[in-house]
């Protein structure tokens, strides 16, 4: 083959290889992406259409997905445990909170200078449903979803609540007490998830619970 026939034998197969993955592009099912606002209540969610994945982003936090598959409700469960991490829950929400400022530790320190680092990351799962999935599997999922979310948001607003505050502590406190305060709010706000996981069961009371 000369290098010239060559070279048309390729742009051909490249056209085609760019047909081919369009057409998978094309068929893949829509992402619906959903933000979560500050209610008080969980997202109404019955409305999306029954084919496509669901992705609901927390404002204020980090999203970290993870994909589920399967077909029925006891396959989707076994997946769902089967990407559990440590502590065996479908969702979680993580923060972290550092402090330092000039003169940490000493009597005369500058609080004014002072810096929070603060940062708050939610885990949820992606269901990808396949083709022709039955449409009441498709609202319960998402209804579920919608619930678990609304589960983690308590967490963000909590974790929210408690950053303010060491804020207030930075802003209002000498450098002798600073530390001790800012590790009073952390305590608090660890206790506050807790508590928080305890009156809603780890969200069961709230709906998020599959099946
Ligand atoms: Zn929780």
């Amino acid at each position: 083959m000369s290098s010239l026939a060559f070279l048309a034998l390729m742009n051909r197969l490249f056209l085609l290889l760019l047909i081919i993955g369009l057409f998978f592009w094309w068929l893949k099912p829509p992402v619906h992406s959903i933000t979560l606002d500050a209610s008080a209540r969980p997202p109404v969610l019955s409305n999306l259409p029954a084919n496509g994945m669901l992705e609901i982003t927390i404002p204020d936090a980090g999203m970290d997905y993870y994909d589920v598959s399967g077909s029925t409700v006891a396959e989707i469960r076994d997946n769902l445990n089967r990407s559990h991490r440590s502590g065996g829950f479908d969702g979680y929400t993580g923060w972290n909170v550092s402090w330092n400022w000039p003169g940490y530790g000493s009597a005369d320190c500058n609080l004014a200078a002072a810096s929070l680092d603060t940062r708050i990351s939610v885990r949820l799962p992606r269901w990808q449903p396949p083709q022709n999935a039955d449409r009441a599997l498709v609202l319960k999922w998402n209804n579920y979803l919608g619930n678990l979310a609304f589960h983690e948001q308590g967490h963000v607003q909590l974790a929210r609540q408690g950053f303010a505050k060491m804020q207030q502590i930075l802003h209002d406190s000498t450098c002798d007490e600073a530390d001790a305060k800012l590790n009073v709010v952390l305590g608090e706000m660890r206790q506050a998830d807790l508590r928080y996981d305890a009156e809603t069961n780890h969200g069961s009371t709230q709906g998020a619970k599959f099946p």
